[in-house]
């Protein structure tokens, strides 16, 4: 998803954390951690840099582009998984910072999984291990098909 989108979805969860927990800490760290998971494109985009691709063209890259690995290693819903049970069994860590950032968190990848067309599977970090990281498996044969159409259309 766009990072401007993540923007707009993050503004209103992290109103929401705030109005439920009535803490700006929490509601920031959940804004923060709903717009920056995405810093983790710079380690694909160094990766993949090396085949030609541009600074300018960072943005556009995850969006059009075929990228031969993808590694996204915070979009992983087993992280999310790990933290729900740490939550679950270790009251402690229910500080209101550590919810805001397990929200932004959740809610980054839930919306990344609804919206971006890429396998129902990409957002698991051992399904792209067990693929190699190979952006084909990340796509899914339909949106890989029509990427590398796209590409050779445009030469
Ligand atoms: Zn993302």
């Amino acid at each position: 998803m766009q990072v401007s989108k993540h923007v707009i979805s993050s503004v209103i969860v992290s109103a929401l954390v705030w109005w439920w927990l009535r803490s700006s800490a929490a509601a920031l760290t959940c804004f923060l951690m709903g717009v920056f998971i995405d810093l983790d494109h710079i380690i694909d985009f160094l990766y993949n840099s090396r085949r030609q691709l541009r600074l300018y063209r960072f943005f556009t890259a995850f969006e059009f582009e075929v990228l031969e690995n993808i590694f996204v290693f915070l979009h992983s819903w087993e992280f999310a998984l790990v933290w729900l049970a740490l939550l679950l069994s270790l009251p402690e860590a229910r500080q209101p910072v550590v919810l805001g950032l397990f929200i932004g968190f959740v809610t980054h990848l839930g919306l990344d999984n609804l919206f971006n067309r890429h396998s129902r599977w990409a957002y698991f970090l051992f399904y792209r291990l067990w693929h190699g990281f190979a952006g084909k498996y990340y796509y899914g044969a339909r949106e890989y098909r029509h990427r590398l159409k796209r590409a050779r259309r445009r030469g």
